[in-house]
């Protein structure tokens, strides 16, 4: 029998810049690229990122020529067995930092050391594998900016090429588990961008040659086509960060300068969670322990399906329903409102994210949640709380994204639609009246924080005991 070297696919579905085929090639002439849909992530993803990983799936079969071995189970049971069945002496795996993926690799290498095979890690789904980077005393970054200056100073390897005598194995996949990845390619619930490399490619292509330059200016502007929208694409790694900053290597200016550093906040993330496993869902700091939240009701539904009254906020939560996507600006907008105006915990919104977005990233998302928050690291202040019409009037000069999400508020022309309230039009429309009065919930928020800041003083926490 032909013995084939097995590539474990996971968060890395790309055939491009992917180190660890080089490094089950150099073991064996031929290689076997295996993904395992494992029913733990599997069932409780969200559909938009089924979808989403399904159709990434469906086209890297197609990048594989047909040669994708795919199994449904727990991967510690199977991997096992399908290094068996193709002879393999190692199993070649992106490092995984997150921890619920740090400790399903660690369970297999077990598994796969039982039956005399390796399981042998080369890359990370990062520039930089989290955890590499240090500051002088040897302690990990708490702040972006030293962070983002050492992963500056430290550098990335060039994109990794493809082994020139790469020989694929046959497929081995189980047909059942096609079927469950094309039923959930089906889903048109949300309009997903085109799922593999090429479409990745032909995206980035596009935003080096139009994006960009104006990056920079147009980056905070839902309204515009200003980012790149590579997220989806790098959430379960059809591209490589590496990839992406080697082509911005030779271009100069703003635009490229700022782009850099927004890769950069998502390899920090990934470093603090690495770091910090328990704040995927804790306050990474203990400032707020004592901030007195409300129980998710009515309001924070009205907030999920975008019927708060608050055409910026609506608009933006609409754009999550419909496309699994919410443009950055509007993230942290939504998130404000959330926690500040609605007094809710920053997980009751980051687990609906979770759910909604296909970019699902569990380090961006729930330190993005913990920056809005002011739980997170380098967090915004607490007390700076964002109000959704000015943010709206600024970021949406025109009105034209909330009209293009908003239909029932499309009769009102220009910034006027950021308070449809204010119109003459607003008695006749469709649209809800404001489910809370802002002046007073921002006060209400400020009155909690005090009121948390006087009790950390009197009851500090274990912690902070104990130090
Ligand atoms: C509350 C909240 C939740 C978020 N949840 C996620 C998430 O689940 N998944 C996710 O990928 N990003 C998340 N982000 C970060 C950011 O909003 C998205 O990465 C960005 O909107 C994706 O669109 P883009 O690819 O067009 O971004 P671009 O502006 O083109 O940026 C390029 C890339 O840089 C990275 N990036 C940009 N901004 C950030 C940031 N603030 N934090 C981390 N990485 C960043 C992303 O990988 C992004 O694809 C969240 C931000 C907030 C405030």
């Amino acid at each position: 029998m032909t013995t084939s070297e097995i590539v474990w696919l996971r968060r890395d579905l790309r055939r491009h810049d992917l180190p660890t085929l080089a490094a089950a090639a150099e073991r064996s002439g031929s290689v076997a690229p295996v993904f395992v849909l494992d029913p733990a992530f599997w069932d409780t993803a969200g559909a938009p990122r089924r979808t989403w990983l399904a159709r990434t799936l469906m086209a890297l079969r197609d990048s594989y020529e047909g040669r994708l071995t795919l199994r449904l189970g727990d991967p510690q049971a199977l991997l096992p067995e399908i290094a068996g069945e193709f002879g393999a002496t190692s199993v070649h795996i992106s490092t995984e930092t997150e921890p619920q993926g740090a400790a399903r690799d660690a369970a297999a290498g077990t598994a796969l050391r039982e039956r005399g095979v390796t399981l042998v890690a080369t890359g990370s789904p990062y520039a930089v594998t989290p955890g590499r980077i240090r500051r002088a005393d040897g302690e990990p970054y708490q702040v972006f900016t030293p962070f983002s200056r050492g992963w500056r100073d430290h550098g990335w390897r060039a994109p990794a090429e493809e082994p020139a005598d790469l020989r694929l194995a046959d497929d081995r996949s189980d047909p059942s588990a096609w079927e469950v990845v094309a039923q959930a390619a089906c889903c048109d619930e949300v309009q997903l961008p085109e799922a593999g490399e090429a479409a990745a490619q032909e995206r980035w292509e596009w935003f080096l040659d139009e994006g960009l330059e104006r990056y920079g200016h147009d980056r905070d502007r839902p309204d515009l086509d200003g980012t790149s929208r590579m997220s989806v694409y790098l959430k379960f790694g059809v591209v490589h960060p590496r990839t992406l900053l080697a082509d911005l290597e030779a271009r100069t200016g703003t635009g490229p300068e700022r782009y850099r550093l927004e890769l950069a906040w998502r390899e920090f993330y990934a470093d603090v969670l690495h770091h910090h496993p328990d704040s995927l869902w804790q306050d990474l700091r203990p400032a707020l322990t004592h901030m007195r939240y409300d129980e998710p009701g009515a309001a924070v539904e009205a907030w999920r399906q975008g019927r708060t009254g608050f055409p910026i906020v609506d608009a933006a939560m609409r754009q999550l329903l419909g496309e699994g996507w919410m443009h950055n600006r509007l993230r942290m907008v939504v998130a404000s409102f959330l926690i500040k105006h609605l007094h809710t915990r920053w997980q009751v919104g980051a687990d609906h994210f979770l759910d909604r977005l296909a970019d699902a990233d569990l380090a961006s998302n729930q330190h993005g949640w913990q920056w809005v928050a002011g739980t997170g690291t380098d967090a915004a202040p607490y007390f700076r709380v964002f109000n959704p019409i000015l943010q709206g009037q600024k970021f949406d000069p025109n009105g034209d994204f909330v009209r293009r999400w908003v239909p029932e508020l499309r009769p009102i022309d220009g910034a006027a639609v950021h308070e449809p309230w204010r119109t003459a039009l607003a008695r006749d429309l469709d649209y809800p009246t404001p489910i809370i009065d802002l002046k007073a919930e921002r006060a209400e928020a400020l009155e909690r924080l005090s009121e948390a800041r006087d009790a950390r003083e009197t009851q500090p926490t274990e912690h902070e005991r104990r130090s």
